[in-house]
């Protein structure tokens, strides 16, 4: 949203800071999505959950057809009661407790994507228990490093993530010798923030050789789930307002035969571009060498720059002042708590909205109470 689209005179009536969300970019996201994969009826695109899991958000993706990516049982509780298909979702992390599995078994869900042996022995046994049958991928480290922040890369042989790709056939064999599972595929995950088409072709490159390896052994793979990580541009939200999905979804079709179906769980791309964190000027201080623009909102609220050292565009939305570069800091007890150095705004004033931008994805979804600070409440556009 530009500068003077926010509705300023809305905001006045309430209280910062709070998450204001641009319902109808998600609406043009999820269009260009749906573009993008129409001439591959055998794809599915899942949404990642844990970008954010406000439940207007998560109706607004079911809608335009999506389905779930989850890591918890909390996630496929959300997912359900926002209305996704269980067949839709598909259910991935390395720590899956028993009540977890248990309720994914009872809603039916799609897929669950399995890190270990270890992991695998225990959903058979919990499915043997209710004579049920799971689904289930497993999630292969592919040792692929992707170019982004080392906080947010998953696919490295030394991350705690999936099964090493030299030992795939070994558990593949153990799946397939169990009656209470149904092996199905493949799934991979090689991080997030990822704006380099490289990394992606590097990764289908990889699922290419492990599938042909594994078929040529006599393990069937019936579909591949290529997981998410694509980037968005947190500089230029103004200018780049969407992820370049044309690039990412041509690079699966160039590389990976289309015969096989693929899933993929967006999460970032689909959120981040919508939500802006608003927040005011508590306090102007000038220090020695440098000048705080103190808000309202801090790292309990948005955790992103503190926790990956990450930047996001920060705007002053009420004044037209000449601009001075400023400090912009939370009122937390932590050093850690900026959200910015040097970042030039518009002369601050006590009571100024602020914006920081492009906090759709793990902003509300990673929000804490610390300080005893009251969650930042959500408002939509429309
Ligand atoms: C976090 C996560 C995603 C989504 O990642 P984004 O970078 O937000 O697209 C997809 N799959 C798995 C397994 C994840 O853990």
């Amino acid at each position: 949203m530009l500068k003077g689209t926010y509705p300023l005179d809305r905001f006045q009536g309430l209280q910062t800071p709070f998450y204001y969300y641009d319902t109808q970019l998600l609406q043009l996201t999820l269009d260009a999505i749906r573009d993008e994969v129409k001439d591959r009826p055998q794809w599915q695109v899942h949404y990642a959950v844990k970008a954010n899991h406000n439940p207007v958000l998560l109706k607004q993706i079911v809608a335009a057809g999506l389905g779930a990516d989850c890591v918890s049982g909390g996630e496929v509780k959300a997912a359900l009661e926002a209305g996704f298909p269980p067949q839709s979702i598909v259910y991935a992390g390395v720590g899956k407790a028993d009540w977890e599995i248990l309720l994914a078994l009872d809603a039916g869900i799609g897929r669950f994507n399995v890190e270990s042996s270890a992991e695998l022995q225990v959903i058979a046994s919990l499915a043997a228990s209710k004579g049920l049958v799971a689904p289930v991928s497993l999630r292969v480290n592919p040792d692929i490093g992707a170019h982004t922040l080392a906080g947010i890369t998953t696919g490295l042989a030394e991350n705690k993530f999936g099964i090493y790709h030299g030992m795939v056939e070994e558990v593949a064999r153990e799946a397939l010798a169990l009656s209470s599972v149904r092996f199905c595929g493949l799934h991979f995950h090689i991080g997030s923030q990822i704006l380099e088409m490289p990394d992606f072709a590097a990764l289908c490159n990889r699922i290419n050789d492990l599938t042909d390896r594994l078929e040529r052994a006599g393990i069937p793979i019936a579909d591949v789930n290529v997981g998410g990580g694509l980037g968005i541009e947190y500089g230029h939200p103004n200018h780049l307002p969407m992820a370049n999905f044309k690039a990412y979804f041509s690079t699966y079709k160039r590389l990976l035969p289309a015969s096989r179906p693929v899933h993929f769980e967006l999460g970032r791309s689909i959120v981040a571009p919508c939500g802006t964190l608003i927040t005011r000027v508590l306090y102007v201080k000038e220090g020695l060498a440098r000048r705080f623009a103190i808000v309202d909102a801090g790292m309990n609220d948005l955790i992103r720059p503190a926790l990956y050292h990450a930047s996001h565009r920060i705007e002053n939305l009420s004044s037209n002042g000449p601009e001075l570069p400023y400090d912009v800091v939370g009122p937390c007890c932590e050093s850690s708590d900026v959200f910015g150095k040097d970042i030039l705004l518009e002369e601050c004033h006590r009571g100024d909205f602020i914006a920081i931008r492009s906090a759709g994805a793990y902003g509300e979804s990673m929000a804490s109470q610390y300080n005893c600070r009251p969650l930042a409440p959500a408002v939509f556009s429309e």
